[in-house]
């Protein structure tokens, strides 16, 4: 027979559950986390006081409360002393930032990068040393309790390997443990994918907060997707699950960075717009380069025009089989895919209605990525602070040894 939880094991986990309200939904009175948590008054202040202790919340008065009594004391998450630290790794640009508990960016650098094959030192040596510029510059009472970087390609969960990236073109690459070895903060790296990153973050703290299904599209050189499934991050058996821009639009269409053809990627994302707008050459491409073909669209030009209509019509088919198969009740649409959706909306809501359920659309909504370029370093800071969610007293401990 198995035992039940222990009393330990129920306080770890209220303790848990007390800091991820504070650090995803902010500052909040005791009697309103006593209500929510379904917890009594008695215990909530026991689990206050052991997180104030450990100096990962404090309790203050509230500023006005306008109500006669004994005003409730607000629980505000340390974000200035417990921090993370976050990595993105684009095919355009290397972002880090360093985020407090709570979710808020306290210091962030980033830096263009050429596009071209992922160099394990150069990159590595790039990330950790930013990091280590900031960390220069913290108060000696801060601790960093984690580390987490988002990469556009796919990632083995349990090691954070890099296992492809047609845009990184790489192969194989052990991304995590040489980070973590080259930060020297003793604390393993978690990788994952930008676009499963930022499901994560417009789920946490984006357009798609309180929504529990929803699918984010991320376009840049190539189309990641990732799906939140009764709020949870569906990653599959080895963590790859996602890959939407993998899913066969049109068989025999153009030639995909996989190997295969007529994927969603390779039909809608960034080479396709900017070859059907006859907009080739050096320094088409990128965030600018999309942009305008939308703006020109927008002025009345015929190509640019076409573009969008032949881009919006791919992009529409292949929301409707995701909506077919998952019944989101949001569409995100961030990075490049926010400009090409916006240009192309009439176009991608006649595909849905062609070719996606009525049961499944009705109450479907398309919005566009609220946290915008950030999401993939929003998502990889929630990825790094999911272990002091999960035990905050023991990561705690461990990160100030
Ligand atoms: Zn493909």
């Amino acid at each position: 027979m198995r035992a039940g939880p222990s009393q330990e094991d129920i306080r770890r986990h209220n303790l848990g559950a007390l800091l991820r309200h504070v650090h995803l939904g902010g500052p909040i009175s005791r009697a309103e986390l006593t209500s929510r948590m379904g917890l009594n008054r008695s215990t909530i202040m026991a689990l206050t006081s052991d997180l104030t202790a450990a100096g990962l919340v404090r309790e203050e008065l509230p500023r006005e409360t306008g109500r006669a009594g004994r005003p409730s004391l607000v629980v505000r998450p340390e974000s200035a002393r417990v921090y993370v630290f976050a990595f993105d790794v684009g095919p355009d640009r290397l972002a880090v930032a360093r985020v407090g508990l709570g979710g808020v960016i306290l210091d962030r650098r980033e830096t263009t990068r050429e596009r071209g094959k992922f160099v394990l030192d150069e990159l590595t040596g790039a990330l950790s040393g930013f990091a280590r510029q900031m960390r220069r510059k913290t108060r000696d009472d801060t601790v960093c309790v984690g580390a987490a970087a988002a990469v556009s390609g796919g990632v083995r969960k349990a090691d954070g390997v890099v296992r492809f990236s047609p845009n990184l073109l790489a192969e194989e690459i052990p991304f995590g443990e040489e980070l973590g070895r080259r930060l020297g903060l003793g604390l393993p790296v978690s990788v994952g994918n930008d676009a499963n990153l930022g499901a994560l973050a417009e789920h946490s703290r984006g357009v798609g907060a309180a929504v529990r299904d929803l699918i984010y599209l991320h376009g840049d050189v190539g189309i990641g997707g990732g799906i939140i499934a009764g709020g949870h991050l569906l990653g599959g058996h080895d963590g790859y699950g996602g890959e939407v821009g993998h899913m066969v639009v049109n068989p025999g269409g153009r030639a995909c960075g996989c190997g295969s053809h007529g994927c969603l990627e390779a039909e809608v994302g960034e080479r396709a717009l900017l070859e059907a707008a006859g907009r080739i050459g050096p320094g088409q491409h990128g965030r600018d380069a999309v942009r305008a073909v939308v703006e020109a669209a927008d002025r009345g030009d015929i190509g640019a025009q076409d573009a969008l209509k032949k881009v919006g019509d791919w992009l529409g088919l292949g929301v409707a089989n995701l909506v077919n198969i998952f019944n989101p009740e949001m569409v995100i649409f961030g990075g490049i895919l926010r400009e090409i959706y916006l240009g192309s909306a009439a176009r991608v809501r006649s595909q849905l209605a062609l070719h996606a359920m009525a049961p499944q659309r009705e109450r479907l909504r398309l919005r566009t990525a609220s946290l915008g370029d950030a999401a993939p370093l929003v998502g990889a800071a929630e990825l790094a602070f999911a272990n002091v969610l999960a035990d905050p007293l023991e990561v705690l401990a461990r990160a100030n040894a």
